[in-house]
């Protein structure tokens, strides 16, 4: 059954999305959930990025999400940490190679990870 306040509420879902992303990322330093095994390179691309933002020596994909609740993830990032980021393997990156608002063309993803 769907929580009835997160799906009101998109500032709630987005803080119940965070909390599952964060507690996911934390299984995953104890080796619970598997790494993406090409992490580093994808970590590598967050480096070059226009949207990183660094924050308490911390590297995240936008202003960090607690920051800016209210966003859209191919104009701001979507706020987490880069390297938790590029280690879950059901993650995207939100832009392409030029920047622009990644796709799925044919089953295809065409964010800078996917695409490099
Ligand atoms: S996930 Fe994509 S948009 Fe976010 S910092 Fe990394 S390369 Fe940039
Ligand atoms: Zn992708």
């Amino acid at each position: 059954m769907a929580c009835i306040t997160c799906d009101r509420s998109p500032v709630w879902r987005e803080l119940s999305r965070a909390a599952a992303k964060s507690a996911g990322a934390r299984l995953r330093r104890l080796g619970i959930l598997p790494l993406k095994i090409d992490w580093p390179a994808r970590a590598s691309i967050c480096e070059r990025c226009p949207l990183r933002v660094i924050q308490g020596r911390v590297s995240y994909c936008g202003r960090p999400l607690l920051d800016q609740i209210r966003r859209s993830s191919s104009l701001d990032g979507c706020g987490c940490p880069t390297l938790d980021k590029a280690k879950d393997p059901h993650e995207h990156c939100p832009l392409d190679r030029s920047n622009r608002p990644a796709r799925r063309i044919d089953g295809r993803c065409s964010c800078k990870w996917c695409d490099s």
